[in-house]
């Protein structure tokens, strides 16, 4: 049986309005991100999907992503499915220690000097652009953990980064401009990668297109260990929009933290020195009066101090 056919199914034993085509669209999503068994997906699907499932799968979508959960395909629910947003599922056997917002996917990097190297670059944005933006989109992660990055030209890295189009010997191909923009590998022993779909105008310092350094920033989230958030707020928040004053949220903080630590403290500063040009003494013309063999003398000094800052 064809999946628009158990839809029909469904919709007759539903006094609703939802087009079919929508809710394929709805069940589909869903199956992609976790809140519905990956079979659904498959076309030789031949089960039957009660109404309750795909209610129940409706509402907990609404409830990760911060809607009113209805349980009902409503224009809010569409708008978010139809968000661009990373290609991880949201829901994941493998997600452990959920707190409150951030999650962790459940595994770790031993090591803290890790490497990378970019594969195939983008298409349409130079390849310096896109070193500079990657290494920055690192950067933030290393900011607050003891974590170190390198790229690497070629030979064996920690992490791998490709730009690729629609199929590209992988699970999940990519969709073309928009919806989904870039998947990436949890840490793991085996091959570890960062892709971003190349059918986005990837773009730098930009409301135009796609912005590569946040992207990658939620990427690399990741490739170190953590799972989608549902704080909005968060880097680790599953849909993306651009935000011209980017910073890491304090859940993005705790939740790579919690994996990795704090950073380490910087060492400490030299004492300065005293400077030496002479236009930084204090100097003071001071006179003073003397008597020798009974004849008064007017002695006149100069007393110096050096001042400097700490
Ligand atoms: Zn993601
Ligand atoms: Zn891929």
């Amino acid at each position: 049986m064809e999946v628009r056919n158990i839809i029909f199914v469904l919709l007759l034993g539903a006094s609703s309005l939802v087009l079919a085509e929508d809710l394929t669209k709805a069940m589909m999503y869903l199956s992609e991100f976790g809140y519905l068994p990956p079979s659904v997906r498959n076309p030789s699907f031949d089960q039957l999907l009660s109404q309750e499932a795909l209610t129940d799968a409706i509402k907990e979508f609404q409830s990760f992503t911060g809607l009113n959960v209805t349980g009902k395909l409503d224009d809010e629910t569409k708008h978010t499915m139809n968000m661009p947003r990373c290609g991880v599922e949201d829901k994941s056997f493998r997600t452990k220690t959920r707190s409150k917002r951030y999650a962790r996917y459940g595994t770790k990097w031993s090591n803290k000097d890790l490497t990378y190297k970019i594969s195939k670059y983008p298409s349409r944005l130079s390849r310096s652009q896109t070193d500079s933006e990657l290494k920055k989109a690192f950067r933030v992660w290393s900011d607050v953990t003891p974590l170190t990055f390198k790229q690497r030209s070629s030979g064996p890295v920690t992490i791998e980064i490709r730009f690729e189009k629609g199929r590209h010997g992988h699970g999940n191909p990519f969709d073309g401009p928009g919806k989904v923009l870039a998947h990436a590998s949890f840490p793991s022993a085996e091959d570890s990668f960062v892709h971003f779909d190349d059918s986005e105008h990837w773009t730098v310092d930009s409301y135009r297109g796609t912005n590569l350094f946040q992207v990658a920033v939620h990427e690399f989230g990741h490739s170190l260990g953590l799972s989608h958030s549902e704080k909005k707020s968060a880097v680790m928040y599953p849909t993306h929009r651009y935000k011209p004053n980017f910073k890491l949220d304090d859940d993005d903080i705790a939740g790579i933290q919690s994996l990795y630590g704090k950073r380490r403290k910087p060492a400490p500063k030299k004492p300065a020195q005293p400077p030496k040009a002479p236009g930084d003494r204090n100097c003071k013309e001071e006179t003073v009066e003397k008597v020798i063999n009974n004849v008064r003398f007017t002695v006149k000094t100069k007393k110096c101090s050096w001042s400097y800052f700490l």
